[in-house]
């Protein structure tokens, strides 16, 4: 398979070096930090140990940069998809409770997935497509949620003697980068600091056992195949059999042949159970080989011979058929396709959506709109449905209509970009202009970018709104972006003293 987009090590390297410029460090300055001995240590008033609004801090700052990013699939069924997946777990894990999690797709081949501190879960795209079985996918997803829940990079953090919170971003950000492309390495590094780098957020054998234990009862407790935990550590085995290098998960969360024994043994511990891989399961794995393939006509030439041939027939297939015809502008025999696939299945909102884009592109939404009214009205919390109904409205020049259904769900899509991307939109078309700036204004905090948030929350707090709520809701969230405008002059400037 051809990959029309530019190799991820470059864009991400370059990314995080921008994270780590914009932080006012360099490398050199976690020796020198190090050596430095009078100064503050990180959460020293909180007794030596990273708080969780620090943790939350450093991870919002690094999610802020990925959101910037091009390598962040925004695609808003497949974020949907990892998300629900992520939470059904979540909800299986006690010491889950009461912590926000953030799962996210990056777009990369490679075998991936990480926890970033303040429960920001990332998953490659690779590794969705390389997983055999919904279970195996979960098996991973329950793995980075331990490691989360039992503050192994945290505590790893901790442990190292005087480091500031800009350093730590920097850690993290330069061996995400290393990770991805060890031949490159880090401009500037030794091996050796490349190693005691790479060992701050290299798991060790014990979290891993632990994380992999854990991952097995959230298994469990959310109903999949228990035995799917060592499934695919044997599917990364066979990968690595191949080539030189391992798949990159296996850097960060080492493998042993214990490991899997262990998993296996553990997974005698519960019920059997064959875990039925959802339809969305196989829809999404389909969406992202469509993305993959979109410029690749061998691939689509084939699909299409099959077509014809009447030999297109599994949920994959079809649906990676119908969005290729879709994604080629040739949504009128994209439409047959998914209204027959939606009527197999017409309680997949997935696939409403599809149908939904289809019709747009084929300029022929307000067909759909019953249909997805009727489906909101069902389940009135589908973020999906309402993203795709507000879009139709927007269409329509309803813009009023977009933003009263969107402003509906304001509470639970808060840290959503595509909901606030929308409903600005909504707002700006429907002349709603300092509810406008104050949702731009949340999207741009969302994106890390504070200055230009702060500024958006001005224009809204100095034009005069209907909302007699307003004025106090938007002081409180300048209050806040000033507060975290304080935060990172102070983390830098400390950052600067250590340098
Ligand atoms: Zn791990």
């Amino acid at each position: 398979m051809n990959k029309p987009k530019p190799k991820l090590p470059q864009k991400l390297s370059s990314l995080l070096v921008g994270l780590s410029l914009s932080s006012c460090i360099t490398l050199a300055s976690l020796t020198a930090s190090a050596a430095a001995n009078d100064l503050p240590k990180l959460g020293e008033a909180a007794g030596a140990t990273l708080s969780v609004s620090e943790e939350q801090m450093i991870g919002d700052q690094i999610m802020a940069q990925i959101r910037r990013s091009q390598f962040l699939m925004k695609d808003p069924l497949i974020t949907d998809y990892i998300q629900q997946l992520g939470h059904k777990l979540v909800a299986a894990n006690p010491d889950a409770l009461g912590r926000r999690f953030q799962f996210f797709v990056i777009q990369e081949n490679s075998i991936n997935a990480f926890a970033l501190p303040g429960g920001y879960i990332g998953i490659h795209s690779g590794l969705i497509t390389a997983s055999q079985s919904e279970s195996e996918l979960a098996s991973v997803l329950g793995h980075e949620v331990a490691h989360v829940t039992q503050r192994h990079l945290a505590r790893r953090l901790e442990q190292q003697d005087k480091i500031s919170i800009p350093t730590i971003l920097g850690v993290i950000a330069s061996v995400i980068a290393a990770t991805q492309d060890p031949e490159a390495g880090i401009a500037g590094m030794s091996a050796t600091q490349a190693a005691a780098q790479q060992s701050i957020i290299t798991h060790t054998r014990d979290n891993e056992q632990e994380a992999d234990r854990i991952g097995i009862t959230m298994l469990a407790g959310a109903g999949f195949d228990v035995r799917a935990a060592a499934d695919f550590f044997e599917t990364l085995q066979q990968a690595s059999r191949y080539t030189q290098m391992p798949p990159e998960i296996l850097l960060t969360h080492p493998l042993s042949r214990n490991r899997i024994a262990a998993a296996r043994e553990r997974s005698q511990l519960y019920p059997q159970i064959e875990h039925q891989n959802s339809v969305s399961y196989y829809l999404v794995k389909a969406r992202i080989k469509s993305i993959e393939m979109v410029n690749n006509n061998d691939s689509f030439r084939l699909l299409e011979q099959k077509f014809g041939k009447g030999q297109l027939t599994s949920i994959e297939d079809r649906y990676l058929y119908a969005e290729l015809l879709k994604k080629k502008g040739r949504s009128q025999q994209a439409l047959p396709i998914l209204k027959a696939l939606y009527k197999e299945y017409p309680d997949n909102h997935l696939l409403l959506f599809t149908l939904a884009e289809a019709h747009r592109v084929n300029k022929t939404s307000s067909e759909i709109l019953p249909e997805l009214t009727k489906q909101l009205e069902k389940t009135p919390g589908s973020t999906k449905l309402i993203l795709a109904t507000a879009q139709i409205y927007l269409d329509n020049n309803q813009s009023q209509q977009a933003e009263k259904l969107l402003l509906r769900y304001a509470d639970v899509n808060q840290h959503n970009p595509n909901y606030l991307y929308l409903l600005a939109e909504a707002q700006a078309k429907a002349g709603h202009t300092p509810e406008m700036h104050e949702t731009t204004g949340q999207y741009l905090l969302l994106l890390g970018d504070l200055r230009t948030a702060k500024k958006h929350f001005e224009l809204a707090l100095n034009s005069t709104s209907k909302d007699p709520y307003a004025q106090t809701r938007i002081q409180a969230r300048l209050e806040e972006v000033n507060k975290r405008i304080r935060e990172v002059l102070t983390e830098n400037a400390r950052s600067r003293y250590a340098g």
